[in-house]
């Protein structure tokens, strides 16, 4: 039986280990602190294919959505993704009737709807613009939760998951390598790295080249709303979801540093933007948390999965959270039969040699 390492305990490596644990191999998940304590738990947690202009990319994610799809209905709906579908206004910097057409040519079905359609799908909102695009396939979790039901499936199909583990170093050693860290010297067949934004730093260490450009990004967790929204919303400065349980998360385009003390600022800024766009929720609507966290993104914004040179494999990227299913189950594919997945081809690290 392989003995598969993989590095990080996100919902990258919690649905890789899923799946290879299933496949039949020996998995060891190596998380420096505890699971999903990353930018899975700190995600908008939005499963999308609706803004992409790359046809390969595109598909990639259209079967992403499928493979949520297709968890959902194993784990009975546990992992509570709600699929209210989204109405934007913000993608592609509002260049709306361009974005409706070349996801139309690709096949997507998306509408662009008027001000007053707007109105009757979601009357709770104010400030409305004169046309949206609604996106109706597309869905939201959360995906910290999501993330641990993973790797509780992962054990219960014999996985072991390492919290307050961190990787250091990774050799190589005969056919295998040896995982170095605080759980000690790990000999093993095969390793992934899934270690998120630390992703590079480790690929470096390993001698291959994978450079990133992460990007910082702060949520909003609010008390809960008086009203129910039926849809995602994107509006070109602010965007939100309702949780099952009432309470919203909402954030902004906001990218770049942000120090301790502008933290608060700019979460006081996306909450005021939230009231003038839902003005009945307004009078109590309240910050109840606040979520900083940074996208790993490989520098050219696209994932990043596959060998660095010969040797590990690895695989990072933004929208983890809607390719995450999908990923695990093609990773675990190729890394248990060595047969490579076509899907993945045009997201091999080796663009960067
Ligand atoms: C504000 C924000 C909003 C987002 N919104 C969306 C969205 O709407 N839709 C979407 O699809 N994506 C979204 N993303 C991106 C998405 O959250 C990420 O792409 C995804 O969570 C990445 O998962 P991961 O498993 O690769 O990384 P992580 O969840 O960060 O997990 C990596 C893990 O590796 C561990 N680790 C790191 N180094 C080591 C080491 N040396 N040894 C052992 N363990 C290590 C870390 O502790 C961490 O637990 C958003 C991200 C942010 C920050």
């Amino acid at each position: 039986m392989k003995h598969i390492a993989i590095i990080g305990a996100g919902i990258i490596g919690a649905s890789i280990a899923r799946e290879l644990a299933i496949a039949g191999c020996r998995v060891s998940v190596f998380e420096a602190y505890e699971p999903a304590c990353g930018a899975s738990s700190r995600s908008m947690g939005w499963i999308n294919a609706s803004f992409v202009s790359r046809k390969d990319y595109y598909e990639m994610r259209l079967a992403a959505i499928q493979a949520h799809r297709e968890l959902d209905a194993e784990f009975n709906g546990a992992l509570e993704i709600q699929w209210t579908g989204s109405l934007n206004w913000e993608a592609r910097e509002g260049k709306l009737d361009e974005l409706a057409e070349e996801l139309g040519r690709f096949g997507h079905p998306v509408k662009l709807v008027s001000r007053d359609e707007l109105r009757t799908l979601e009357p709770e909102l104010a400030d409305l613009p004169p046309k949206a695009l609604l996106m109706e396939r597309e869905g939201t979790m959360e995906a910290g939760s999501v993330t641990r039901l993973l790797l509780r499936a992962a054990q219960d199909a014999g996985a072991t998951i390492l919290a307050g583990a961190p990787v250091s170093a990774i050799e190589r050693s005969g056919t295998g390598h040896v995982v170095i860290g605080a759980a000690g010297r790990i000999p093993v067949d095969d390793v992934i790295i899934a270690a998120g934004v630390m992703t590079g730093e480790l690929a470096d260490k390993c001698g291959g080249k994978l450079p990133m450009n992460n990007e910082p990004g702060v949520l909003i967790e609010t008390n809960e709303l008086p009203f129910r929204l039926q849809h995602t919303i994107w509006s070109p400065d602010v965007h939100f979801k309702q949780l099952p349980d009432g309470r919203a998360i909402c954030g902004n385009l906001y990218s770049g540093a942000v120090g301790d003390g502008e933290l608060e600022d700019v979460a006081q800024r996306m909450l005021e933007r939230m009231k003038q766009r839902l003005p009945n929720a307004a009078p109590g609507l309240k910050i109840e948390k606040v979520r900083y966290g940074v996208r790993p993104m490989p520098v050219d914004s696209y994932p990043a999965i596959g060998r660095l040179g010969s040797d590990v494999y690895v695989a990072v990227m933004h929208s983890g959270v809607t390719l995450g299913p999908l990923v695990g189950r093609l990773v675990a594919h190729e890394i248990a039969t060595g047969e490579p997945e076509k899907m993945l081809e045009p997201f091999r690290p080796s663009r960067f040699n």
